[in-house]
């Protein structure tokens, strides 16, 4: 018997997750992937899609295994068993993969790199700014960094300013961030710590200490948020959306669907340590695949054991900084920096592409002990 299995989105989690089902399922499995586009978003190079030093656009049947059916559309229900179509249609299943990824908070007038759509609207102001102009970033996380640092190198003639309510680049070491902070001087980004944006217009970021600064273009780079699919379709989520899975993400309260990516929330005890991001994602693929096919032949599914291997951070195409860190994200001592440090994160760029298309992944295991066994909640957005 074929079993019918829907992936909703076609992201890193998504992509791997159908490869993987096709090429480990043995014809016991029928594919079909749901995505709003034909083209697979790199999201990781959205940044440099937005500064014009990148394109970070592929098409899906370049990802995607011949076998896979791909759909495109966007779902707006998961009702009963099947998945409601904009054009009339429907998709009937006996598995779902729920896939559907994250964006960046829309903040007032400001710009995002979340999205693809936001870094191309990015990429066009842009062009447009004049010498001297201010950009604003504001949020100094890996992707603000990131995009502070590749707009900088890229537009010398722009005036890059970055904002932060904490420190630069909090998840690293000290030593980490006075690098990070050493190479954003010499790109010529002005780094401002202590202090929050309460507002941002179309030509200014209001201050929560009264001030008004001048920004031609402001990019907001705060936390991620996830699709509010799962909620819609009354399926259980945890306060920031994501859709509630047990240790081996199945949903909570549906069997037949299965979570993966960062729009999921499995149990605290083995997920806590795991950031939203691509190198989370591609392992949760992976586990989301093994439980689909462990279901369907009656066996128990493991649980989730996924370790953090490395922070990566792109500082314009001529540095970058990776940081060593344990299975559960601590920094350990060893890391690379300069030139060597942006060929690494190259390196692993371009290996995500190679790792989701064919489906056959190796990964760390998670944090021995467990980060905390009595607790049974859902992990916490980074
Ligand atoms: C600028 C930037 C730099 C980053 N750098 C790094 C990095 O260096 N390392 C790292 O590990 N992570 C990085 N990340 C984070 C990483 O990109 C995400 O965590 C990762 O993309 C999550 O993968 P995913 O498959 O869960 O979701 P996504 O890649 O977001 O894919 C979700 C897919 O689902 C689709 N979808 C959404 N809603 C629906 C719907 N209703 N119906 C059908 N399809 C739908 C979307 O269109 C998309 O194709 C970065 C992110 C950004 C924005």
């Amino acid at each position: 018997m074929v079993t019918d299995v829907v992936v909703v989105g076609a992201g890193y989690a998504g992509v791997m997750a159908a490869n993987r089902l096709v090429s480990k399922g043995d014809g016991r499995v029928r594919v079909t992937v749901v995505n709003p586009r034909a083209e697979f978003v790199e999201r990781i190079r959205l940044h440099q899609l937005a500064a014009g030093t990148g394109d970070a656009v592929a098409p899906l049947a370049s990802v995607l295994d011949p076998r896979v059916g791909l759909r495109i559309s966007a779902v707006t229900r998961i009702v009963g068993n099947s998945v409601p179509l904009p054009d009339g249609g429907e998709l009937g299943f006996d598995r779902l993969v729920y896939a559907v990824g994250s964006r960046s908070a829309v903040r007032e007038q400001a710009h995002t790199v979340g999205d693809l759509a936001g870094a191309q609207r990015l990429r066009r102001r842009l062009r447009e700014l004049d010498a001297g102009d201010p950009v604003t970033v504001v949020g100094a996380g890996l992707t603000g960094v990131e995009t502070a640092a590749e707009i900088a190198e890229s537009h010398p003639h722009l005036a890059v300013r970055l904002l932060s309510a904490g420190p630069i680049g909090g998840g690293l070491p000290e030593r980490g961030r006075r690098r990070v902070r050493a190479r954003l001087r010499r790109l010529g980004v002005e780094v401002r710590t202590g202090v929050r944006a309460e507002r941002v217009g179309s030509d200014s970021v209001d201050l929560d200490d009264g001030t008004a600064l001048p920004s031609a273009c402001t990019v907001w780079a705060g936390a991620f948020e996830v699709p509010d699919l799962a909620r819609t379709s009354g399926l259980p989520v945890d306060a920031a959306g994501r859709l509630r899975t047990d240790e081996s993400l199945v949903c909570v309260e549906r069997p037949d669907i299965v979570g993966v990516g960062d729009a999921v929330a499995p149990p605290r005890r083995v997920a806590a340590h795991l950031r939203m991001s691509c190198q989370a994602a591609i392992p949760l693929g992976a586990t989301g695949a093994d439980t689909v096919l462990a279901q369907i032949d009656g066996r128990a599914p493991e649980p989730l054991s996924i370790g953090m291997v490395l922070q990566c951070i792109s500082l314009g195409r001529r540095g970058g900084y990776v940081q060593t860190v344990r299975a559960d994200d601590s920094a350990r001592r060893w890391a690379v920096r300069g030139r060597l440090g942006a060929s690494v994160k190259e390196q692993i760029c371009r290996g995500t592409l190679r790792y989701i298309r064919s489906g056959d992944y190796r990964w760390a295991g998670g944090p021995r002990a467990g980060l905390d066994e009595t607790d049974t909640g859902a992990r916490v957005p980074s």
